[in-house]
């Protein structure tokens, strides 16, 4: 089987997002052995994060990035930054009680305004664009959604929600698919490379030390590196550090395996139309909002600045790619606007996100001064904000907030290594026939 880095670097290469990125710079791989206060293992949103927040804390930071900034997941996504976690707030409630789930609640927001302040403080030009919509594609899931909005108003008391019925619905998305939506004005959509980048010239600027094309091979706590420091190695360099953060995704892999038993990589694609013109792109999505259905299996879209419909979803959990990509993707895409079957696809791209089994993500430590943070679960582009942050904090003495998380309990995927992937293919197939009814 084609390894897993392979697939992302095949998926990667008709990506609109690359076609459209700002120009960055290029960072020289490690050579030679460095000393530092941190060493980040990912060049994704989770790393340059926490590279940040370390830098405004005074620490020494190497930020080691296999391929190149925003390779991974942060530089494919779909865009769209939404309040709260991919599990909602379920896991939270049950395993550490109302008020740590409140507690969680208000972080997720405080991601959103991260990123929004990062964007204004680094003058970030990466097309933010205010407005979320969930919405349901039968009256069973109608009944759902409204009801989840009612609960996140009550319980969590959650005042950005809107929602609509069947024919307002219609009205802002010319789609007969959808009998209800939930409009979020808190969260937003962006273009989530040039954020990403935007934040690799942010971290430069502030003096962190970042080299590309530097694939992490092995990390030893300094319990077993000795000299009182962690090492972290290349296969041309290594850096001596007093704590790692490990914030690879799911091409980690060998590197920490016990890590990766916990999350499975799980695929899902995009396509992009051509550009439509305004009033084309505008009659799509009146308010210009990105959306997300509720399905199992879920479609996601946006407009973009130059007016192009990004359309994402299918996903694969054997990891395989579906054949002949930009067809299937654009089957979907029409059974949502059939009356865009004249318009060409010009890109088709994908990635892998996280899964965790239970959808909430994982943060912790493998040892004392080697952290980690991992299972987004398809929700991360505004909470690696928040968990660079948190680990920030945790690596400064202050791990209240961390540890929050780090008191989740979470289960490795059954079946080991070469079973869990078959298992999850059956286990998703049950989950895809019950969209169905
Ligand atoms: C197609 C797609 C659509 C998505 N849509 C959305 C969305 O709309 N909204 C949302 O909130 N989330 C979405 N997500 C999820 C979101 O993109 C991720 O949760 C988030 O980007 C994860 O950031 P990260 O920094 O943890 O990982 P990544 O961005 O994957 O970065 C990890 C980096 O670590 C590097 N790395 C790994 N191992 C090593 C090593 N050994 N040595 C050196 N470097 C290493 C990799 O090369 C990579 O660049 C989507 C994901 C995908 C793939």
């Amino acid at each position: 089987m084609m390894r897993l880095e392979q697939q992302a670097q095949r998926l990667i290469e008709n990506s609109y997002y690359v076609d459209s990125a700002q120009a960055a710079p290029r960072h020289v791989p490690l050579q030679g052995e460095v000393q530092a206060d941190v060493c980040i293992v990912g060049g994704g949103l989770a790393g340059l994060s926490a590279a940040l927040e370390l830098r405004k804390r005074g620490m020494q930071v190497v930020l080691l990035e296999g391929r190149h900034i925003g390779w991974g997941a942060s530089g494919r996504n779909g865009g769209q930054a939404l309040a709260g976690y991919a599990s909602e707030m379920e896991p939270f409630e049950r395993q550490l009680g109302a008020k740590s789930a409140h507690f969680a609640w208000e972080m997720s927001l405080d991601a959103i305004r991260l990123l929004r302040e990062r964007i204004a403080q680094y003058a970030i030009d990466c097309d933010w664009t205010p407005g979320v919509m969930s919405v349901a594609v039968t009256p069973k899931k109608a009944r759902a959604l409204h009801a989840w909005a009612e609960h996140m108003q009550r319980e969590y008391g959650y005042t950005h929600l809107q929602s609509f019925d069947a024919q307002q619905t219609r009205s802002l998305i010319a789609s007969k698919r959808y009998c209800a939506a939930v409009l979020d004005d808190f969260g937003g959509h962006l273009h989530p490379l040039n954020y990403t980048l935007g934040l690799g010239r942010a971290a430069l600027n502030a003096g962190v030390v970042l080299h590309e094309q530097s694939p992490v091979i092995s990390v030893k706590p300094a319990a077993q590196a000795g000299g009182g420091k962690a090492q972290v190695q290349t296969a041309q360099g290594s850096v001596r550090a007093r704590h790692v953060l490990l914030a690879g995704n799911v091409q980690l892999g060998d590197v920490a395996p016990r890590l990766s038993r916990r999350i499975m990589p799980v695929g899902t694609y995009i396509i992009a139309t051509e550009a439509l013109g305004a009033q084309r792109a505008k009659s799509l999505v009146r308010n210009r909002a990105c959306v997300c259905d509720t399905q199992f299996v879920l479609d996601y879209y946006r407009l973009t600045g130059d007016d192009r419909l990004l359309f994402g979803g299918r996903v694969s959990y054997s990891t395989a790619t579906p054949r002949d990509l930009a067809a299937t993707m654009r089957r979907s895409m029409l059974a949502v606007y059939p009356q865009l079957s004249d318009v060409k696809i010009t890109h088709a791209w994908g990635g892998f996100v996280d899964i965790t089994m239970n959808r909430a993500p994982d943060f912790g430590r493998i040892a004392p001064d080697v952290l980690y943070l991992q299972g987004f679960s398809g929700h991360g582009l505004a909470l690696t904000g928040m968990a660079g942050q948190l680990a920030a904090e945790a690596i400064a003495g202050q791990a209240e907030r961390f540890d929050l998380f780090t008191r989740l309990r979470h289960k490795p995927f059954p079946g080991g290594d070469l079973l869990r992937t078959p298992a999850l293919v059956l286990g998703m197939l049950w989950y895809r026939l019950r969209d169905l009814v």
